[in-house]
């Protein structure tokens, strides 16, 4: 995504874009895509910069941290960006930024749900399912 600085008209322009995930490298080993991520700028352009205001949006899967159950996510995120024009090198490349963005909002330990009770540490069972076979709890 790519923003040209010389041809924002004065209303504003507005690009959107769905990018393959591994085109932007985004997937770790933990963080799989479900779905391509969707990305929507609102360009406003004054004197002498731009305001870019960027909507990110993805399905993601991952293991619950505490379950090791698959657990999904939409991952939304919103963020204001202002560059100052320059006008030896009118382009503004957006994708490096939208990259960042998403990852730094990347669950850094996910859980499937808030209260996930996790595993029983003797057996093993998932006590979300109720599924302790020892009794332990
Ligand atoms: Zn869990
Ligand atoms: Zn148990």
């Amino acid at each position: 995504m790519e923003v040209d600085t010389r041809q924002i008209p004065e209303e504003g322009l507005i690009l959107t874009e769905e990018f393959n995930p591994k085109t932007l490298d985004l997937g770790t080993e933990m963080i799989k895509f479900l779905s391509p991520l969707k990305a929507r700028a609102d360009i406003s352009k004054s004197y002498n910069a731009v305001g870019v205001s960027l909507s990110l949006n993805a399905l993601v899967s991952f293991d619950c941290s505490r379950c090791l159950n698959e657990a999904r996510v939409s991952l939304d995120k919103q963020v204001e960006l202002n560059f100052a024009i320059d006008k030896l090198d009118p382009l503004i490349l957006l994708d490096p930024v939208i990259r960042e963005e998403i990852i730094l909002d990347y669950p850094i330990k996910p859980l499937c749900k808030d209260d996930c009770k996790g595993l029983c540490l003797k057996c093993g069972g998932n006590l979300n399912e109720g599924g302790c076979h020892c009794g332990s709890t």
